[in-house]
């Protein structure tokens, strides 16, 4: 049998021969007392990398984006973020379970807010309303299939932030997806966020793991909600060596991914039977069948093909890109999206 081509998502990749051995290899000790040398290493690493004083490493990339929101938050003040975010949709209301926050959601293009937007959300300082205390911003943004801000872009709303005392999150689970495609600098990113969040498990190839990274007292309270979350863990020296591996060895090549998604995207353009795709700019494709195409007839032909891919709303399907698809997989992707008969 043909290996399973999945594209559902960039986190079914599964640890290389390689980056097992760094996990074999690591050096590890009990890293609730702070003692574990390589989660340490992973944290100053990821944190010097954006320009940020301290890291957090946690199980999630939830759990860094929910600790962030609480750091930043107090009940009675509110979050403002586009209204496809991850930290909105997919976060199962955790804003509002753990932070007591409320939520301010704009109306972006492809996930993508502006400043003119952020600046229209704050609230006045008026007893009627919660105060505006954060904007979360997602780069790149899943729902937006791919799409990513560049730096200038995010300097134009950290500058409305800091001008009304309003802290900014990112919400970077595919950030290096981001500044593959922009060609931006990490480090500038240290000089617009407060507190950013990214995923060493999406793009990147680790099994487990996501950072948070922010100034040093900030990361000191974020590790205490870290525990009450139940995420204080022992020797994770064994999976940080993980995420060190993909940091320091999995990030240029997700230009290959970005390639390929883009391979994909012609593909479907050329059919009769999609009727949308949407700007392949990363790593993400998602798409859109014509009203007498069944999607899940259309699902169970790629399935028949060793070809999984997610459903992605009405008429819609995402596909991802990843280091563990082949050339080989990719050609019989296009094959399989060319032979299609609606
Ligand atoms: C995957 C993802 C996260 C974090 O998800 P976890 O599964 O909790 O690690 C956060 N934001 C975005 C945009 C994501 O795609």
């Amino acid at each position: 049998m043909n290996p399973l081509i999945d594209l559902r998502s960039d986190t079914v990749t599964k640890p290389s021969p390689a980056m097992l051995e760094a996990m074999f290899q690591a050096q590890v000790g009990d890293d609730v007392y702070g003692e574990d040398p390589t989660v340490n290493e992973l944290q100053a690493y990821g944190a010097s990398l954006f320009g940020m004083e301290a890291g957090l490493f946690c199980p999630s990339g939830t759990m860094t984006n929910q600790i962030a929101i609480k750091m930043h938050t107090q009940p009675l003040s509110e979050v403002v973020c586009d209204r496809t975010s991850h930290i909105y949709v997919y976060e199962v209301g955790g804003i509002a379970f753990n932070s007591a926050a409320s939520v301010q959601l704009i109306d972006g293009v492809r996930g993508k807010v502006t400043p003119e937007q952020v600046e229209a959300c704050i609230n006045p300082d008026n007893i009627h309303f919660p105060v505006t205390s954060l904007v979360s911003l997602e780069n790149t943004c899943n729902k937006g299939g791919g799409s990513y801000y560049t730096v200038s872009e995010i300097a134009a709303i950290s500058e409305v932030c800091s001008r009304n005392n309003i802290a900014l999150h990112l919400d970077g689970a595919r950030v290096f997806n981001a500044l593959v495609a922009s060609g931006d600098d990490a480090r500038e990113y240290g000089r617009y966020f407060n507190t950013i969040s990214i995923c060493l498990s999406k793009g990147l190839g680790a099994p487990v793991g996501s950072l948070l990274l922010g100034p040093k007292r900030l990361i000191e309270q974020a590790k205490r909600v870290r525990k009450v979350l139940g995420g204080g863990w022992r020797q994770a020296g064994f999976l940080a060596a993980a995420g060190l591996y993909a940091l320091q060895n999995n990030v240029q090549r997700l230009q290959v991914d970005h390639d390929r998604a883009r391979q994909i995207g012609n593909v479907l353009q050329e059919t009769g039977y999609v009727t949308e795709v949407m700007p392949v700019d990363t790593n993400i494709v998602i798409f859109t069948l014509a009203p007498q195409v069944n999607m899940d007839g259309f699902l169970t032909y790629l399935e028949e093909r060793g070809i999984l891919a997610s459903s992605f709303g009405p008429q819609k399907i995402r596909m991802v890109t990843h280091l563990d698809l082949s050339e080989e997989m990719i050609t019989s992707i296009m094959k399989a999206i060319s032979e299609f008969k609606a």
